[in-house]
C-alpha cells in the first residue's frame, strides 16, 4: 500500500470511529437532557397511540350502528358488542386523562386548555414585554429640540421646554 492511500484508510477509519463514538460522549453530557426528552417523546407517543385507539374504537361503533340499521347484527349481538366497544372507548378516554400534562412549550394551546382547566386565566393575548413596555416609554423627544425625554420628566432636560 502507497503512504498516500494509508493515510486516507486511517482518516476514513477515524472519521468512521468518531461517529461511532460520538453518541456515547453525547449521552454522557446531555443524559439528563436527554432522559426529559424520551419522557416527553414516550408521552407523546403513548397519547398518539391512544388517540389512534379511540378512532379506531370510534370507527368501529359507528360502523356497527350502520350494521345493526342496515339489520346485518341482531338485538343481543348489537347490545353486546356496542357495550364492549364504549366500555373500550372509556378506558382509553380514562388512559388519555391520566397521561402527565404536556410540555407548555411543546403546544401553546394544550398549555392555555390545561391553565383553563385549573381555574387559572387565560390570557388570550400576549401582554406587551417588559423590554417593549420601556422602550414606548423611554421613546419620548422633546418637541422643541429634539433631546430624548424620560416618562417623567415635566421638562426638557435640554432646552427646558414644557413638555
Ligand atoms: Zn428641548
Amino acid at each position: 500500500m502507497e503512504p498516500i492511500t494509508a493515510l486516507l484508510a486511517l482518516a476514513a477509519v477515524l472519521f468512521v470511529g468518531a461517529f461511532i463514538v460520538q453518541p456515547f460522549f453525547n449521552a454522557e453530557g446531555g443524559e439528563r437532557a436527554g432522559r426529559e426528552r424520551r419522557r416527553a417523546a414516550s408521552a407523546l407517543r403513548q397519547r398518539a397511540d391512544l388517540l389512534a385507539e379511540r378512532n379506531r374504537v370510534y370507527a368501529a361503533i359507528r360502523d356497527l350502528d350502520f350494521d345493526y340499521k342496515t339489520n346485518k347484527v341482531s338485538d343481543e349481538e348489537y347490545a353486546e358488542q356496542r357495550y364492549r366497544l364504549v366500555a373500550e372507548g372509556v378506558e382509553i378516554l380514562q388512559m388519555l386523562d391520566a397521561l402527565p400534562a404536556d410540555d407548555p412549550d411543546a403546544d401553546p394551546l394544550e398549555a392555555m386548555i390545561a391553565r383553563y382547566r385549573r381555574g387559572e386565566g387565560v390570557v388570550l393575548a400576549p401582554e406587551p414585554a417588559p423590554a417593549r413596555a420601556a422602550a414606548a416609554r423611554a421613546a419620548r423627544y422633546c418637541p422643541r429640540c429634539g433631546a430624548a425625554a424620560q416618562a417623567g420628566d415635566r421638562f426638557c432636560g435640554s432646552c427646558g421646554t414644557r413638555l
